[in-house]
C-alpha cells in the first residue's frame, strides 16, 4: 500500500481556504459534502481526514530542502491528530 503517499501533493503556490481566506493547507472532502481548499483550522472543522479520495495535504514544492524538517514535524504533528479519524472513517 502506498496510502501515505495519497496525503501529499505538491503545489507551487498554497491556494486560499474555501472558508475563511487564509492560506490553504489542505485539499480534500468536507463533512458537509464537497471537496474544498482549507487551512489547518478549518480542516479540523470540516475535513474527513487525509489519504487518496478523502484528503490531501498541500505541500510548496518551493524550497523542498528547507521545508523537510518542518513538514516531516508538522506531519508527525497532524499525524496524531488525524489518524484516529482516519481509522473511524476506514472501518
Ligand atoms: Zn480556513
Amino acid at each position: 500500500m502506498s496510502e501515505s503517499k495519497n496525503t501529499w501533493v505538491q503545489v507551487a503556490a498554497l491556494p486560499k481556504c474555501n472558508f475563511c481566506g487564509d492560506a490553504a493547507n489542505y485539499d480534500g472532502a468536507t463533512t458537509l459534502g464537497p471537496w474544498a481548499n482549507m487551512c489547518e483550522k478549518c480542516f479540523a472543522y470540516y475535513g474527513r481526514g487525509l489519504g487518496l479520495g478523502v484528503g490531501q495535504r498541500l505541500v510548496l514544492s518551493l524550497r523542498d530542502e528547507l521545508l523537510t524538517d518542518a513538514q516531516l514535524n508538522e506531519a508527525s504533528r497532524i499525524a496524531s491528530i488525524i489518524k484516529p479519524a482516519q481509522a473511524g472513517l476506514t472501518k
